[in-house]
């Protein structure tokens, strides 16, 4: 990569001056997105830099609101798909590290961690401290920053359960910001962060609270049957996160070997009224109550009773062993992914009247 986007430069330039910074921010044109993002497609991103502390988050999206071009702010690119145009902004990397113990007591530790540091790292070194919160998170790609925006979670835990509050740039107000767990309104893989407030927030940390003792069960039923199976009855952190690892080296593909963006498509909610007609029909409908009348439907279980496992559309592949990944296998384009995620949301709608919706952001 080479330095060009002077104007931007300058701009980032006086205002890192005047924010007593002295490190140079590299600018960078026409960088292909494919390198940065787990599928493995897209067109070029117009100007690309790396943010390694929150005063650089500030004066990147700040200078790009000054040239009046968009800012897309990259962590890990697992939960992110960009199209063949490419991005005709600033993507702004996130490299802000840290991992510090900020309170520490018999019960609990409270841990402030960077937004650009890498999320299974993070998970490994609590695991490694004994502590319980975010273990069966373990082996989810991506960066502790982005863990927010869609609430990541995974075998009974969610990031919503142990984050008290995280600090970011707030690019309308133009300022820092601390904002609370109860701010960030978090439900099912979403949060303000990907509804209300997309792309308003750079978070450079996140603290998150978590516990001395032991994970305690019931576990989700993946984990327990793991469990089971394998005879453990003493939990421990690492026992929990090395079962997760087994489970997801079995069930997920590795994306640096097959590109993916792991579950392509999002759980489906459906309500009651649904649920009781859809189950005259299919009696086995797997479905878990939400409360309030709301029930989940494993998408998975709906994309495979509408005959899609396996099936490969224009080099996309329905992965065989969980059908909401989608891998790309030889697509060439945007265009490609999009006409296979048709093809599934076509089919169980076809088939079951619910219409799936994508996980992944656009950018
Ligand atoms: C194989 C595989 C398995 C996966 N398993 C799971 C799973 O079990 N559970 C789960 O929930 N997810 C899972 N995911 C999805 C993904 O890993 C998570 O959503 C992860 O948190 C994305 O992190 P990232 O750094 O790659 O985010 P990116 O893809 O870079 O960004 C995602 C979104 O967050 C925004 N963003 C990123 N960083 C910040 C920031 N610091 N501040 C504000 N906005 C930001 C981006 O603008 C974008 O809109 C999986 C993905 C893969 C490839």
């Amino acid at each position: 990569m080479h330095r060009e986007f002077d104007s931007i430069t300058e701009v980032i330039i006086q205002q890192l001056l005047g924010l007593r910074y002295t490190r140079y921010m590299d600018f960078h044109q026409n960088i292909p997105l494919k390198n940065y993002l787990t599928m493995r497609l897209g067109g070029v991103a117009k100007y690309m830099t790396e943010a390694h502390s929150p005063d650089e988050l500030a004066a990147a999206c700040r200078s790009a609101k000054q040239q009046n071009i968009p800012f897309f702010l990259l962590g890990g690119g697992s939960n992110v798909i960009a199209k063949d145009e490419g991005y005709p902004g600033l993507v702004v990397l996130n490299k802000v590290k840290g991992f510090d113990v900020i309170e520490d007591t018999p019960s609990y530790a409270v841990i402030r961690i960077g937004g650009g540091e890498n999320w299974d790292e993070v998970v490994a070194r609590t695991v490694e401290m004994n502590l319980s919160g975010i273990e069966a998170m373990s082996g989810i790609p991506g960066s502790a920053g982005a863990a927010p925006v869609q609430n990541v979670g995974a075998y009974g835990q969610e990031i919503a359960d142990t984050l008290i509050q995280l600090e970011a740039y707030d690019s309308e107000a133009d300022s820092f910001v601390v904002l609370q767990n109860e701010q960030c309104g978090f439900s099912y893989r979403s949060s303000i962060f990907r509804e209300s407030a997309t792309g308003r927030y750079a978070i450079y940390s996140i603290a998150l609270k978590l516990y001395k003792s032991a994970p305690q069960p019931p576990f989700y039923d993946a984990l327990q049957r793991y469990f089971d199976e394998v005879g453990v009855t003493i939990f421990t952190p690492k026992v929990v996160r090395d079962a997760v690892l087994a489970i997801r080296h079995d069930k997920l593909p590795d994306p640096q070997e097959r590109p993916n963006t792991g579950s392509f498509f999002k759980n489906a909610i459906i309500e009651d009224w649904q649920l009781e007609e859809l189950r005259k029909q299919w009696p086995d409908m797997p479905a878990y109550d939400l409360g309030n009348h709301n029930f989940k439907v494993p998408t998975g279980w709906l994309i495979e009773q509408a005959g899609m496992k396996n099936q490969v559309i224009s080099g996309m592949r329905i992965h065989d062993k969980n059908c909401l990944v989608l891998i790309n296998e030889s697509a060439q384009s945007y265009a490609d992914l999009a006409a296979a995620r048709e093809a599934v949301i076509d089919a169980v709608r076809d088939m079951f009247r619910i219409n799936i919706q994508q996980e992944p952001l656009e950018m």
